[in-house]
């Protein structure tokens, strides 16, 4: 049993996407063990995607991430990583795969729904981000 961080981002939730992605979650037998909205500060966003700082999209995605509420989930199922980022498909929606989530949704290579841990080092930080002990079942 693996774990993954998973979020809706602010452009998911402003155009309610919410209930759609969350049940793409619940179908796919993947199981909630964490779940809240949060309005980012910029300087969270930023701390959140450091790993991005050198980018020449960081300004405008730390932006765009504390634009407004986010969901932010830990979710829970056997091989979640991979199977969540499968499901959200490629950063840039015009190459992600029929069916996934950015695919379906996303309007834009930033504003692209979803984010999804990839690798088991990039979730236990993540998750501890923005969790702790208490928020989690
Ligand atoms: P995420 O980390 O959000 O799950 P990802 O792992 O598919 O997405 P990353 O390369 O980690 O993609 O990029 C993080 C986020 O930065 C992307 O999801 C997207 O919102 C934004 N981003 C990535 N590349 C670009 C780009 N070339 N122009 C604008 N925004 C970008
Ligand atoms: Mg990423």
């Amino acid at each position: 049993m693996q774990q993954t961080f998973a979020i809706v981002k602010p452009d998911g939730v402003a155009r309610g996407l919410i209930g759609d992605v969350l049940k793409r979650i619940e179908s796919a037998g993947l199981r909630f063990k964490a779940m809240k909205l949060v309005h980012m500060t910029k300087a969270q966003a930023e701390g959140f995607y450091a790993v991005h700082k050198a980018r020449p999209f960081f300004k405008s995605l730390t932006e765009f991430m504390s634009s407004g509420p986010a969901l932010v989930m830990i979710l829970e199922g056997e091989n979640a990583i991979a199977r969540w980022r499968e499901m959200m498909g490629a950063t840039n929606y015009k190459d992600a795969a029929e069916g996934t989530i950015r695919r379906d949704f996303a309007t834009d290579i930033e504003k692209n729904v979803v984010h999804g841990s990839d690798a088991p080092e990039t979730a236990a930080f993540e998750t501890s981000y923005f969790f702790n002990a208490f928020e989690r079942v």
